[in-house]
């Protein structure tokens, strides 16, 4: 370590908390790397170290590091007017051109948005305007959330109840009542069946207990995310969807990692061909540039929100940010100019050859998928019976150390440690996929050896 990375880690060891990390651990250790700068799907750490960034940070750098235009938006945008209010009816450029694009590019008419700083600003907005749209209808009952079990949607009080992984229900004991959570993708909740890959049993089975007219909105990721890169079957949301319909609940889609082409469509909801009644966004739409989130709403929503004559009393200072949202229009400009989604779904075909290369080699590599560049492979100690690894062994976060200590930056997933995401700047070109194959396959030898 040189000088400048060891002061800098005694600081952030006495004055830094850092999300989703062990508060102890880090305190005594300190981080294990500090970032500096970037280009392109690598990024280099005050150490003057260069790593290879396979998830996108926190799958949200779309574009890569070091974009330049990205950065000159934003900073042209602060030289005339960094900030404004967007309160009291207070509008500016960059929010209103940018509202105009996304009902552009949105599935169906997902014609108004609500904007938002994040994700889980976008989730709990959502929430609180499926609430509202069910109370201006009359219908006060309908109040309830169903959420998937592994589903991930943030962290602030709704969004973190909404959240399918236990681990976040029990930090501070802070959930939020009527939030419910049904088991993805099952046709039979009980039994844990999977025949019918069309099936929604387990949402059905909960909207039927409960009762419809109780039931606000159910939520979900096209593709989960966090919870472990979950492809659903085929015709899954069209399944939810169609009884959303039947029962008069409010279809919300969690596009906070999916949405702005990360699964080789500009929205996942699109693989499918389903238009959600509400579809949050955030991470992607500015590459993680800039801190914007937002909720895309239906026509008929919209147009009874805007029936209310009383204040709509919700919002963020940060709501229509000019900045974030000139940051957000170069983004979605860059992304179509470049032909940046088509590059998508040419790398998934190269990252499944590679997977493929992984599971003939490798006897442990299993379930390996992709959509666009959203993917994950597992490590089971027998994958022909399904049998996992002890918890002790951990494999997927032994092989992502490996990779780690390889300079190629990756993510463990899964309640075993059983799950490897990976999830690189949608910009990376072939040779870049293939460079990452390598360092994955030595790191999976290195377990293999640890094994023995
Ligand atoms: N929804 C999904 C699907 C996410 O993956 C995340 C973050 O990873 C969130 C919501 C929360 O977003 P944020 O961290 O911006 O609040």
């Amino acid at each position: 370590q040189n000088l400048k990375t060891m002061e800098l880690i005694e600081l952030d060891k006495k004055h830094y908390i850092h999300p989703t990390t062990p508060p102890k651990v880090q305190a005594e250790q300190g981080t294990p790397l500090i970032f500096a700068d970037g280009k392109g799907v690598y990024c280099n750490s005050t150490n003057g170290e260069r790593y290879f960034d396979g998830l996108s940070m926190l799958w949200n750098v779309n574009l890569g590091h070091g974009q330049q235009e990205l950065a000159e938006a934003a900073k042209e945008q602060m030289l005339k007017m960094a900030y404004a209010s967007s309160f009291k009816g207070y509008s500016n450029e960059p929010a209103i051109q940018l509202a105009e694009k996304l009902a552009a590019l949105a599935p169906g008419d997902l014609n108004a948005v609500f904007y938002t700083s994040g994700g889980s600003e976008s989730n709990d907005t959502a929430f609180k305007l499926a609430r509202f749209y069910w109370s201006l209808k009359g219908q006060y009952k309908k109040r309830k959330i169903i959420a998937l079990e592994n589903g991930y949607h943030g962290v602030t009080v709704a969004a973190q109840t909404a959240t399918g992984i236990p681990a976040f229900h029990d930090f501070a004991d802070s959930n939020i009542a009527d939030v419910f959570h049904a088991k993805p993708h099952l046709t039979n909740c009980e039994s844990g069946d999977r025949h019918d890959p069309n099936y929604e049993g387990c949402i059905r089975d909960i909207v039927e207990k409960e009762g419809a007219e109780t039931i606000a909105a159910v939520i979900m990721e096209p593709v989960q995310g966090s919870g472990g890169v979950h492809i659903p079957p085929k015709g899954y949301l069209r399944a939810v969807r169609k009884l959303c319909d039947e029962f008069g609940i409010l279809f919300i889609a969690d596009e906070v990692i999916c949405g702005f082409g990360r699964t080789g469509e500009m929205f996942a909801v699109e693989h499918w061909d389903v238009v959600p009644d509400l579809m949050c966004f955030a991470k992607g739409v500015t590459s993680g540039y800039s801190q914007l989130g937002g909720v895309m709403m239906k026509q008929s929503i919209r147009d009874t929100i805007v029936q209310y004559e009383g204040v709509l009393s919700h919002g963020f200072t940060y709501s229509g940010h000019p900045t974030a949202c000139a940051v957000a229009l170069k983004n979605i400009e860059i992304l179509e100019r470049d032909h940046i989604i088509e590059n998508t779904s040419k790398m998934e075909q190269t990252l499944k050859e590679g997977f493929n290369y992984l599971e003939d080699k490798h006897s442990h590599v299993t379930n390996c998928r992709a959509i666009g560049l959203l993917a994950a492979f597992e490590l089971y100690e027998d994958r022909d019976t399904g049998k996992l690894f002890d918890l002790s062994v951990a494999p997927a976060t032994t092989v992502v150390d490996e990779c780690f200590d390889r300079k190629l930056i990756l993510r463990t997933l899964g309640s075993n440690r059983e799950i490897v995401a990976i999830a690189p700047p949608l910009v990376i070109n072939k040779q870049e996929v293939e460079e990452m194959i390598t360092i994955i396959d030595d790191a999976i030898t290195a377990f293999e050896k640890k094994l023995e």
